[in-house]
């Protein structure tokens, strides 16, 4: 792959399904969905294993069509899309038996005698819409959730991507039965037709506004939603923080995948005292990261591309308009429409209205804001929507358990970026804002289940029936012993 490849000439995609097949698919994987539902944890690995299979097998074509969609660096391709989409099937591999065991729990005094237990049950068949931004990840993470808890699945890849979207078609097509799993191309047209579908859970993975439009399709058929959404996620700094090594945190997590990462450090908060200092870390890691033999950053081959033209154009206007307000770019600020390409860049004195502060920037641009007291800096962000991830980086215990029980967001990492999300007994998701409900390992497996509760009861005299009408003295009598000493 050469590095100079101009990015996206994209394959075309699938056309559109006809009119009415859509409807014929989900009766489909409805009729299969009742035998995935009888099948036991073997029958469901060897689908997960024929998935990571795949994965081992197309390494190359994978990289090719992230590189081709925006010219992702293999390596990148690599540890944020391979070996994250492994990781997870992996663990649900090892994990599987354990998690689909009915899960027995405590009998409490008022139903003694009792046996219960929580059986996980397939929801039935799920729906999961795909973003463009980690286009295999965020697509087939999902689909390994919704297999190992015994669902069909319909997967809609993003039409921003279609090397990947594509690809998907063709891995999905190669391992499994359509009335198994079946990826249906195309934009807002068919989601927007997939979501009139009454499908049993709908796993979303995109923006808060189109978030709004699923979670409101989902309720016309009352499915459960995962919705994995955005926003602006912060990364504070204090004043006790080693600052070479936050640097270092800040910019991967920033520039990996060109900033276009749901959980980037949007903005940062420093503290005043050592914003200079922090700022000229940065810039020190650009250069080693980007320009280790000096050149101009836009020839690294290290460095992904904004996914179109309608993106960089977005990211492009937030940069002018912030410059315009009267922010003055400490790093970088370079811009070229032909390649999609926005230099990382650090913005100081940035007024709080200007579009790079009100927006998700989903883009390398790093606005850099001051506080005096930690209190000030968890007011800031509290006084916006809640972010996806919190970032702090900090010495002190003290500050970082202040910052922890202040500030709510969906996950944070102290003294790191972006991790978090590859812990797989961590769940991850949003709050308010930045989403509902949790995916990955164990959590992935409940999003796509249905939490069976079993009581099982003996047969003949059995405490519940001293309640039973006629409601006589006697019966109220014990009523009056059961608030008295069991309520
Ligand atoms: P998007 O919301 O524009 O699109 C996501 C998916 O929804 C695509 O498949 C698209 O075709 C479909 N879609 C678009 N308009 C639709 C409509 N009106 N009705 C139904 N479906 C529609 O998001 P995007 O631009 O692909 O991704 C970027 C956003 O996703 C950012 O906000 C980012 O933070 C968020 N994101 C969140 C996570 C997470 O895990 N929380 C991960 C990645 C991206």
């Amino acid at each position: 792959m050469s590095a100079t490849t101009a990015s996206p000439t994209a394959p075309t995609l699938l056309p559109p399904p006809a009119v009415g097949t859509l409807p014929v698919l989900l009766a489909q994987q409805q009729a299969r969905s009742a035998v995935l539902r009888r099948e036991d944890a073997t029958a469901r690995a060897a689908r997960l294993q024929r998935l990571h299979d795949w994965i081992t097998r197309n390494r190359e074509a994978i990289q090719q069509a992230l590189y081709q969609d925006f010219r992702k660096p293999a390596t990148e391709t690599d540890v944020t899309e391979i070996y994250a989409t492994q990781a997870e099937i992996s663990h649900a591999l090892k994990h599987l038996r354990q998690w689909m065991a009915p899960r027995r729990v405590g009998v409490p005094l008022a139903l003694l005698g009792t046996r219960s237990w929580v059986q996980y049950e397939p929801k039935g068949v799920a729906l999961i819409i795909a973003p463009w931004n980690y286009p295999f990840y965020l697509a087939v993470g999902p689909l390994a959730s919704a297999l190992a808890a015994g669902n069909c699945c319909v997967l809609k890849p993003s039409e921003m991507t279609p090397g990947v979207s594509a690809l998907l078609a063709r891995l999905v097509g190669e391992v499994f039965e359509p009335a198994e799993v079946s990826v249906v191309e195309g934009g807002k047209d068919v989601a927007t037709e997939l979501l009139s579908l009454p499908f049993d859970h709908i796993f979303f993975t995109g923006s808060p506004q189109v978030g709004k439009v699923v979670m409101r399709a989902a309720a016309e058929h009352l499915a459960s939603v995962t919705l994995e959404l955005g926003g602006k996620s912060p990364a504070v700094v204090d004043a006790t923080a080693n600052l070479r090594d936050a640097a270092e945190k800040i910019v991967w997590g920033k520039c990996v995948n060109a900033g276009q990462t749901c959980v980037a450090p949007d903005y940062l908060l420093v503290h005043e005292s050592v914003r200079d200092a922090l700022v000229a870390e940065i810039r020190g890691v650009l250069a080693r990261f980007y320009q280790p033999e000096g050149g101009s950053v836009s020839e690294s081959a290290s460095l992904a591309r904004i996914v179109n033209g309608h993106h960089f154009q977005r990211v492009a206007r937030l940069l002018e308009d912030a410059q315009r307000r009267g922010a003055t770019v400490a790093v970088g600020g370079s811009v070229d429409q032909t390649q999609c390409f926005i230099e990382p860049t650090v913005l100081l004195d940035v007024p709080l209205d200007s579009a790079v502060m009100q927006e998700e920037i989903f883009g390398p641009l790093l606005p850099v804001c001051t506080f005096s007291t930690l209190m000030e800096a968890a007011d800031f962000i509290n006084a916006r929507p809640r972010p996806l991830a919190l970032y702090l980086f900090s010495g002190h215990d003290e500050n970082q358990r202040y910052l922890l029980g202040r500030v709510p967001a969906g996950g944070a990492c102290i003294n790191e970026t972006l991790v978090h999300l590859g812990h797989p007994e961590l769940p991850f998701g949003g709050s308010g804002n930045s989403g509902i409900g949790r995916a990955h390992g164990h959590y992935g497996f409940v999003a796509f289940s249905n939490e069976k509760a079993v009581l099982r009861q003996r047969i003949g005299a059995t405490g519940i029936k001293f309640f039973y009408p006629p409601y006589t003295p006697k019966v109220r009598h014990m009523v009056d012993m059961l608030l008295k000493y069991l309520g």
